[in-house]
């Protein structure tokens, strides 16, 4: 997952993108109340991307891609290609999937490895099915708890890299389970990601934020919530390339109603609409501290899932050294210039 990590340069015309996300599908079968498909707040048509379709997508993004995620708003593995398109993928880009996992039987596990999938995320936001059905509405809890087991069987049997992360989403109502998930997970082949939920209101974030802040994604009061991130240091315009079902090019995932287009992917080149007018009137907003409405609405997570856990990571590593070299750097403006310059030169100026 690190790959989908790189420093951004935040410029008008930056690289070309290497981090693809299409849409393959927009649906789901499960009714999780704060995502946008699962709660029906998308009105774009519910449709399945043809094969056909998306082997005309990577024939464009083949020179480019070094990441690719087959999945947006809908459950990828509802898609009765998914692994033609993960084979087609693999030879020039590592694959990302992310599963509530209610249809991965041993069968598909084996797949999925055999497939080469090099990280493949499972939602699992409770233990029981009590505090599992408050949020993944509709799915049962034993079904993922056997494809963990199914996936780890493949995964030793093929003896294969795959990262296997387990995604618990902490909510009020499962926050006590944490503990448990801890020491259930510790001597297995798995990544554990605690993850803090976006809502899409106040009431929500009243009902599922827990008590413990590191897990808030939002500061609340007084009826209103507030995304705690910087969005005007967002990197997805910069780095990331977001293809809907339809071949709409959007400016990032959160866009889940394709409100900001920069093009089509079937009707121009990647290098067309990455660098055409409107990605360029886009990126430009982003540089001089502008945001639209996509990005000031609660829709905003501001990083998937992967990229999430492990920028939390990169940035607490980065932080904890900028801690220890503070004193240093408080003695010296200079160094303290120099350092100015390399984060302007590596990230941007924003
Ligand atoms: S909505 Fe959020 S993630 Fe998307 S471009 Fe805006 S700030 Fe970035």
């Amino acid at each position: 997952m690190k790959e989908a990590l790189y420093p951004l340069k935040r410029t008008l015309r930056p690289d070309p993108p290497r981090i693809f996300q299409i849409e393959t599908l927009l649906g789901c079968n499960l009714k999780c109340p704060a995502c946008y498909i699962g709660s029906d707040l998308i009105d774009r048509p519910k449709e399945i991307m043809h094969f056909e379709r998306f082997e005309e997508i990577v024939e464009k993004i083949r020179p480019y891609a070094q990441y690719v995620y087959p999945y947006m708003w809908g459950e990828p593995l509802l898609h009765k290609r998914i692994f033609d398109m993960i084979a087609l993928v693999k030879p020039f880009a590592k694959v990302n999937i992310s599963s509530h996992c209610q249809n991965l039987d041993a069968a598909k596990a084996e797949r999925i490895v055999a497939a080469g999938v090099d990280d493949f995320i499972v939602s699992l936001d409770g233990l029981e099915q009590d505090t599992y059905e408050v949020y993944r509405k509709g799915g049962r809890v034993e079904k993922v708890l056997a494809a963990i087991e199914h996936l780890i069987a493949a995964k030793e049997r093929h003896r294969s890299p795959i990262t296997i992360l387990v995604q618990f989403i902490v909510m009020k109502h499962n926050e006590h389970e944490v503990p448990r998930l801890k020491e259930m997970f510790k001597h297995r082949p798995v990544h554990l990601a605690l993850k803090g939920m976006y809502v899409q209101s106040y009431e929500q974030a009243v009902q599922f934020m827990p008590s413990r802040k590191e897990y808030h994604r939002y500061t609340m009061g007084d009826g209103h919530i507030e995304l705690i991130a910087n969005r005007v240091r967002c990197g997805a315009a910069f780095g990331t390339f977001t293809v809907l079902v339809n071949g709409d090019v959007v400016q990032c995932c959160f866009d889940s109603s394709g409100e900001v287009k920069i093009g089509n992917i079937f009707e121009s080149t990647v290098e067309e609409i990455w660098y055409g007018e409107r990605a360029l009137a886009l990126r430009e907003t982003f540089l001089t501290g502008r945001l639209n409405s996509v990005c000031t609405s609660l829709k905003c997570g501001m990083g998937r899932e992967g990229e999430m856990v492990e920028a939390t990571l990169l940035n607490r590593a980065v932080a904890q050294a900028g801690r220890a070299m503070l004193p240093v750097i408080n003695r010296s403006p200079g160094t303290k210039e120099l350092l100015r310059r390399v984060y302007t030169a590596v990230w941007g100026n924003a």
